[in-house]
C-alpha cells in the first residue's frame, strides 16, 4: 500500500535553509486572499494526526509548527478570518472562504505553550523554512478514520521519512509540558 502523509513530504522532506528569516502565509483564496506575516523561522516544525489542525485535501497528517505570536501579523483580509472553535485550547483562527486555518493561538496565559502561535509552513509563499523533524499525535489518525490494520505501514513510512512517530509530542515537548507544569506547583 502506498502510504500518503502529506503533499509536502510525500516525495520526501525537505530541509530548511537555516537562515529562514520569515515570509507570508496565505489561504487558498484565488480572489482577495489573507496575508498573515511571519518574522523569523518556525520551530517544531512536525506532521500532527490529530483531527483538529488543519490539513490540505486527502492528507493523512497536517504539518504544523510554532512560531512567537508577537512575530505574527494579519497583513490582509483579515476581516475574512474566524475562530473554529472558540471553546478549544487553542483559538484556530481559518479563512471563513476556503477553511484554510492561517494561525492557532493559546489564550490561556497558564498554558505551557502560551505564547506560541501554531502555523502551517506549506502556506508559505517562500521557500526555505524548517522542515518537519518528527511526527506527532499518530494513532489519533484513527480517529479520522484511518483503519487500525493501516498504523504499522504508516509508522514504517514516517520512520522512513526521518519523521519519528510519537504518538503525543516529542520528548523534547512533552518534558517542556512537564517542566511547565513542575513550576507552576512549586510556584
Ligand atoms: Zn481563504
Ligand atoms: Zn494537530
Amino acid at each position: 500500500m502506498a502510504v500518503h502523509i502529506h503533499p509536502s513530504v510525500d516525495d520526501g522532506v525537505r530541509q530548511g535553509s537555516g537562515s529562514f528569516t520569515g515570509g507570508t502565509l496565505m489561504c487558498k483564496c484565488t480572489d482577495e486572499a489573507i496575508k498573515v506575516g511571519i518574522k523569523g523561522d518556525v520551530a517544531h516544525n512536525h506532521a500532527c494526526g490529530c483531527t483538529k489542525c488543519w490539513k490540505p485535501e486527502g492528507a493523512m497528517f497536517s504539518v504544523v509548527a510554532v512560531v512567537p505570536r508577537e512575530n505574527v501579523a494579519v497583513l490582509e483580509h483579515g476581516d475574512k478570518l474566524c475562530v473554529v472553535d472558540a471553546s478549544a485550547t487553542i483559538e484556530r483562527y481559518a479563512c471563513k472562504s476556503c477553511q484554510t486555518h492561517m494561525f492557532g493561538r493559546i489564550e490561556r496565559t497558564n498554558h505551557p505553550f502560551y505564547g506560541l502561535d501554531f502555523i502551517h509552513p506549506e502556506l508559505f509563499l517562500e521557500s526555505g523554512a524548517q522542515g518537519p523533524t518528527f511526527a506527532a499525535f499518530v494513532s489519533s489518525v484513527i480517529e479520522s478514520g484511518v483503519e487500525p490494520g493501516d498504523m504499522a505501514a504508516i509508522r514504517t513510512r514516517l520512520k522512513e521519512l526521518g519523521l519519528e512517530p510519537y504518538d503525543c509530542l516529542s520528548p523534547a515537548l512533552m518534558d517542556a509540558i512537564a517542566t511547565h507544569v513542575a513550576r507552576s506547583k512549586a510556584g
